[in-house]
Order: C-alpha cells, then sequence, then structure tokens
C-alpha cells in the first residue's frame, strides 16, 4: 500500500438529514465526498475528502462522449451497539479495478482505497440511517477527464466515493417479483463489457426495462447474447433456480458480472451442504421444470436487496408461477442469513464484514 497524505477539509454547514422513513434510493447525499485525481506522470495524486459539490468538467471530458467510466455499489450497516461494518469491501475494490481493466483505466490501490472510504464514512457516520433495513448506500466510481475528442484511453482521470442513506428495500417485508424475459434486446455478449460494472452497460438496459414494465413484470430476465437460450442475470442482480432439492446458477460465462452476492450465497449453501452447482441453464429447461413440478424457487441476489424472490417469469407464451407466487423457505433463510451478517445481528463465521 502505497502511502499518500489524506486532506481532510471539513464542511462549516452541514446539511439536513431526511428522516429514516423518508428515505429513497439514492436521492440524499452526505455531507463529504472522497476525490482523488490521475495523470500519467503522477499516477494517483492528491486523495481527499472535501465538503459534497459539484464537479467543474470540461465539455470535451472524455467520459461525456465515450463513456470511459466504471463503478461500485456497497453498503454499511450500523448496527445497535453504534458499531459500522462493511460487507467485504475488498472484493468491491477487487471488482472495480477488474472492471477498469477492461475499460482501459488505470487501477487503483485496494487496500489505500478501502483505507480512504472508512476515513469517509467516519467523518459521515451519523448519516447511517439505522431503522431495520436501512443502511449508508457506497458509490466509488472512476470517470475520464481529459479534454479531448480522440477516441483513445483519456490520460486524466477522477476516483471519487459518495455516499446516500437508502431506505429498506422490502418496507413490506419481502416479497417476490414478476419479471420478463427479454427476447429482443440483449445486455452483453462474452468478449463484451458484461462482466464490468460501467455506464454503457446499464443505460443500455433502460428499454428492455420499458418492454418489461409494459408487460407488467417488475424486471428483465436477461438471456445470452448469441443464441438468446441460456438464462443470464435478473435486472441488476445474479439469478439462482431450485431445482428438485439442488441450487443451480448460471456460470460465469464472461458476459455476466460476478456478483459478491452470489458468490456468497454459493459459500452459504455450500456450507449448509446443499448442493449447489454453476452451469449452463437454458430458459426451456425451466420451462420444461416448471411443468414437471421441479421447479421450486427462483430468486436473485445483490447488494440492492440482497435476496429477491421471483413469483413469475414471463417468456414468449409461457407464463410460469414460481411456489404458488410466495417466498420460498430457503430464499427466506438465505435473507435472514445475509442481512443478520451485515447488520451483526449474527454471527460471521466467514469473517465477511470488516
Ligand atoms: N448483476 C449486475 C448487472 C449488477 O449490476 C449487480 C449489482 N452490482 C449484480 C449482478 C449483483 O452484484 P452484487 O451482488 O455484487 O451487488
Amino acid at each position: 500500500m502505497t502511502t499518500q497524505k489524506l486532506e481532510i477539509m471539513k464542511c462549516t454547514h452541514k446539511k439536513q438529514k431526511p428522516e429514516s422513513s423518508a428515505l429513497e434510493f439514492g436521492k440524499y447525499f452526505t455531507d463529504h465526498m472522497f476525490i482523488m485525481d490521475y495523470s500519467e506522470e503522477k499516477g494517483w495524486y492528491s486523495p481527499r475528502i472535501i465538503p459534497y459539490q459539484p464537479l467543474t468538467l470540461d465539455p470535451a471530458a472524455m467520459v461525456f462522449h465515450y463513456g470511459q467510466t466504471v463503478f461500485e455499489g456497497l453498503k454499511a450497516y450500523r448496527s445497535e451497539d453504534g458499531s459500522v461494518r462493511l460487507f467485504r469491501p475488498e472484493e468491491n475494490f477487487k471488482r472495480l479495478n477488474q472492471s477498469s481493466d477492461r475499460l482501459s483505466i488505470p487501477p487503483i490501490d485496494e487496500a489505500q482505497m478501502l483505507a480512504y472510504l472508512k476515513e469517509l464514512i467516519r467523518i459521515d457516520k451519523d448519516w447511517i440511517p439505522t431503522m431495520p433495513g436501512t443502511s449508508l448506500y457506497i458509490r466509488p466510481f472512476v470517470i475520464a477527464t481529459e479534454p479531448t475528442l480522440g477516441v483513445a484511453p483519456s490520460r486524466n482521470y477522477k476516483f471519487m466515493i459518495i455516499l446516500s442513506p437508502v431506505g429498506a428495500y422490502y418496507k413490506e417485508g419481502i416479497n417476490p417479483i414478476g419479471i420478463f424475459v427479454e427476447d429482443q434486446y440483449t445486455r452483453a455478449a462474452p468478449g463484451g463489457t458484461g462482466t464490468a460494472k460501467t455506464a454503457g452497460n446499464y443505460c443500455a438496459a433502460y428499454k428492455a426495462q420499458e418492454r418489461a414494465t409494459a408487460n407488467k413484470q417488475a424486471q428483465v430476465l436477461w438471456l445470452d447474447g448469441m443464441e438468446k437460450k441460456y438464462v443470464e442475470e435478473v435486472g441488476s442482480m445474479n439469478v439462482f433456480f431450485k431445482l428438485n432439492g439442488e441450487v443451480h446458477t448460471p456460470g460465469l460465462s464472461g458476459s455476466i458480472l460476478e456478483g459478491i452476492t452470489r458468490k456468497s450465497v454459493i459459500e452459504l449453501l455450500k456450507s449448509w451442504d446443499i448442493p449447489v452447482f454453476e452451469r449452463r441453464i437454458s430458459i426451456e429447461e425451466i420451462v420444461s421444470a416448471s411443468k414437471s413440478g421441479t421447479l421450486e424457487e427462483v430468486f436473485g441476489t445483490g447488494t440492492a436487496a440482497v435476496i429477491s424472490p421471483v413469483g413469475e417469469l414471463l417468456w414468449k407464451d409461457h407464463k410460469i408461477v414460481v411456489n404458488n407466487n410466495e417466498t420460498g423457505a430457503l430464499s427466506k433463510r438465505l435473507y435472514t442469513e445475509l442481512t443478520g451478517i451485515q447488520t451483526g445481528e449474527q454471527k460471521d463465521p466467514f469473517g465477511w464484514t470488516v
């Protein structure tokens, strides 16, 4: 870990904090932010925590034109004794660097990023909401700032971390969602950017989300980009199927985001001696499992919802109802265990929390 002096400039006026009950996702931001610059000559330099404020960027900054940018998302939880926990943050910084590598962005020292994040959270810790289910969402990101229109990697960047108190994902208890299996648009293809957390993957999904909404479904289930045959992800979540007592999830095909919740769920299931397989799963297989009565549960996994049970899948003329549109026992157990570890209410036998 390289040591660079972290400069801290605190705000003079603190903002009014929203009521816990009024929190939404990503609407409010804390009093401070972290920022650091990159140039070819200096590498990453000038790490600083400053009052939360707008950026001034040249209109030619490359991020605006060619989308050279990556981001991460993780959460901090405050437990009843007042201590603050992060869930596997080193995995997020590792993934940020993997995304950066795909987008030709220079890497950042992962241990250093974690140290800066901890300092930022320490300064803004009063912003961490305490109501059950609430948390502080953390958004680290990198943008290309060189002001030139040439189509080539930028020679200047900014790495930033902003913090946002967020409300409970499930306000009325954990409930199954309906999903629309997308057969027209593609999220990612082998060799593309699907494994990177980069802006273009997300705005390119809006059209499909519109189709899902028009079909009265909450989220999109993505099929592979080559044959539109194999299941990849659900919205911004990885997806799991419980088939005849075993759990199956799409393998890391090169076009799926490697979710940290996904990885944790696989490790938890193994520790419970529940068989879990990472492999190619076709949508046709899910239709036949539903017909033969072996499709027991479907759930998505991700930082936002942790576990999101799926009650219904719509694919072409097929409507598949899963577990009577009720939350399955395994989804519930995983949700309780993972959120328990994250909030510190439950023991953390894996050493996941920091
Ligand atoms: N897939 C996509 C496309 C995502 O954006 C996310 C959210 N980061 C996930 C899966 C789930 O990843 P994680 O469990 O790390 O939040």
